[in-house]
């Protein structure tokens, strides 16, 4: 794997760890927040809900109390059958049904159990006495139910069969001077326009429902679940709002906070609240105590109508868009500032190890690696140039050394090597320009002698000298050299056989008269040879030698040329 790629896969897992992180972090607080935030909402809701309602109510109820307060009625009430006392208590039912919101009413005699009832059509105009209230009816016993408890007011959702309507009744008790329950008045509102008005509120995500004191439900939009005459029915059988909640916890835990708020009993507007699931969808609810109507009041909040999780896309979608950003721009950060810079140097280091110091152009941000590869740059200039200055001084050392190597040490001629190179030079250029060459071989006379009589350092002298001379008896472009001992070479070119022999004349005689000159008479016997094209190295050196051999046989201090005519004899030899 490249590191370009393990950088990359390394970021996203960072950005992504850290994004999860974030995330968590997010959710946690979020539902924190959102948390706090619903529970304000429930309870502004419950108490905007509980206004709604008291404020429907508040003004019935207040009537009706006053009902149950006026003497007319009580007076009548002890003495039902007294027609003058009915007759201006009716009259005062009607006045009662008038004010009423729902223009109808109810009286109930305890003593005769005779029940009256008037409604907004004023249907029952003159037989306002509808019934007798029987107590083995289950229908009527809400009424026993409710003088039993002695309970003063009371709210009753009851269907009365009788009069085929469903209400919501406000039952208040009439009591006389003693104290004694002499009957029950009250007046029934329309269930259906009350849970449009108060419960049926068009607001999505939000439900509201009232329980009574025992938790049974009261208002709610679903009519299945309503606790209709729940006073009458005995614990265990009614529809307690614990019905909604799946969940044991859920139920326990909104009825615990019914039990809570009861504890704390009139404290109006105190508000509970706490997360339960309803229809698998999680809500919050608030509740809060009604002491004026003896109900709680329960808001539902689903958060996800709410605060659907649609909000949080805006935040998903720029939290990919930065992470594609960040991957995008550290790919970038990377690519530009790293790997190029690195991958330009890693090309240059590859050609310095090819041995050339001619670098490409190296990538040098300012960063670390930009300063390496700086630094290697004026590193491979360096070792470039004095690889250069290196190489210059060994091709002078070497160019030195080759022309050591071709020089006699003693006399500063050319040696033995040196000589054959050129011969081997002259040969090649006789051929090409098809001319000839001169060679003179020459060897000191009893140079033994010289050396036993005058010791080998005179000796050597005598040698220069000889060396000397024989410089002095060639022409500027003939090549004079040391063969070894006592014996010197000269090429000459270019060259014919007359000026062969004419130069190699002139050397015995210079070499004679001014060794003379010196106080030691030296002399040289010198043997010549015109090498033609064609010739050999071999055989040119062996003519030249026996012209040599011949001029010392002849008595020495001679020159003697060696013609081809000689070439049988030569090889005979
Ligand atoms: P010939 O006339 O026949 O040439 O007699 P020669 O005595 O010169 O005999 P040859 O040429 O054979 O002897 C050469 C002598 O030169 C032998 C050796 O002792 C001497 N010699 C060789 N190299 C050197 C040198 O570098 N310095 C000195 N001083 N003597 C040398
Ligand atoms: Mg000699």
């Amino acid at each position: 794997m490249s590191i370009k790629t393990r950088i990359l896969g390394l970021a996203a897992s960072l950005i992504v760890v850290a994004s999860l992180a974030s995330w968590l972090a997010y959710r946690e607080l979020s539902e924190n927040i959102i948390e706090r935030w619903g529970q304000q909402v429930a309870e502004i809701q419950v108490r905007y809900d509980s206004a709604r309602l008291l404020q429907s109510l508040e003004r019935e109820i207040g009537l009706a109390k006053q009902m149950a307060s006026s003497s007319t009625l009580i007076n009548w009430a002890a003495s039902p059958d007294d027609e003058t006392l009915k007759s201006e208590a009716i009259r005062q039912m009607e006045s009662f049904r008038s004010n009423f919101r729902d223009n109808n009413y109810f009286v109930a005699l305890v003593g005769n159990g005779h029940y009256y009832y008037n409604n907004a059509e004023n249907e029952y105009a003159g037989s306002q006495f509808r019934y007798v209230l029987d107590e083995e009816k289950p229908d009527d016993a809400w009424f026993f139910q409710l003088i039993e408890e002695g309970r003063d007011f009371h709210l009753n959702v009851n269907p009365d069969t009788e009069l085929g309507v469903t209400k919501l009744w406000i039952d208040v008790l009439m009591r006389d001077e003693a104290g004694e329950i002499v009957g029950m008045v009250g007046t029934g509102l329309s269930l259906d326009a009350f849970l449009q008005d108060i419960v049926d509120i068009d607001q999505e995500g939000i439900t509201t429902l009232f329980v009574d004191y025992n938790g049974a439900i009261q208002l709610y939009r679903d009519r299945n679940y309503i606790d209709f005459a729940s006073i009458i029915k005995p614990e265990g059988q009614k529809n307690t709002v614990d019905l909604l909640f799946e969940d044991p916890q859920d139920k326990q835990q909104i009825l615990g906070m019914l039990q809570l708020l009861k504890k704390r009993g009139d404290q109006a507007g105190q508000v509970e609240s706490g997360f339960v699931t309803v229809d698998g969808r999680k809500h919050l609810a608030g509740v809060a105590f009604l002491p004026a109507i003896g109900w709680f009041e329960i808001t539902l909040l689903d958060l996800h109508t709410l605060l659907p999780q649609s909000y949080l896309w805006p935040l998903v979608a720029v939290f990919l868009v930065t992470l594609l950003v960040s991957l995008l721009l550290f790919h970038f950060i990377i690519q530009s500032r790293i790997l190029k810079p690195i991958m330009s140097l890693e090309r240059a280091v590859e050609k310095v190890r090819e041995g050339s110091f001619d670098l490409p152009r190296l990538e040098k941000p300012n960063n670390e690696v930009g300063w390496l590869a700086d630094h290697f740059e004026k590193m491979a200039q360096k070792l470039g140039q004095s690889t250069r200055e290196l190489e210059t001084k060994v091709a002078q050392r070497t160019d030195e050394l080759n022309r050591l190597a071709r020089i006699d040490p003693l006399t500063g001629l050319k040696n033995r090597r040196g000589l054959d190179e050129i011969l081997e030079e002259e040969i090649q250029r006789a051929r090409r320009q098809d001319s000839g060459f001169g060679v003179i071989w020459l060897d000191i006379d009893h140079f033994k002698t010289i050396n036993d009589n005058l010791g080998h350092q005179a000796g050597d002298q005598i040698l220069c000298r000889v060396a000397l001379w024989l410089k002095a008896g060639v022409r500027p472009y003939d090549h004079p050299g040391r063969w070894g001992g006592d014996e010197f070479v000269v090429l000459l070119s270019p060259c014919d056989p007359d000026t062969l022999e004419q130069i190699a004349r002139r050397i015995r005689e210079l070499v004679e008269q001014e060794s003379r000159k010196t106080g030691a008479a030296v002399t040289v016997s010198v043997g010549g040879f015109f090498a033609r094209p064609g010739d050999t190295s071999d055989t040119i050196l062996r003519h030249a030698d026996r012209a040599l051999y011949r001029a010392k046989a002849g008595g020495r201090n001679q020159v003697c040329i060696d013609t081809r005519d000689d070439e049988t004899a030569l090889s005979e030899n």
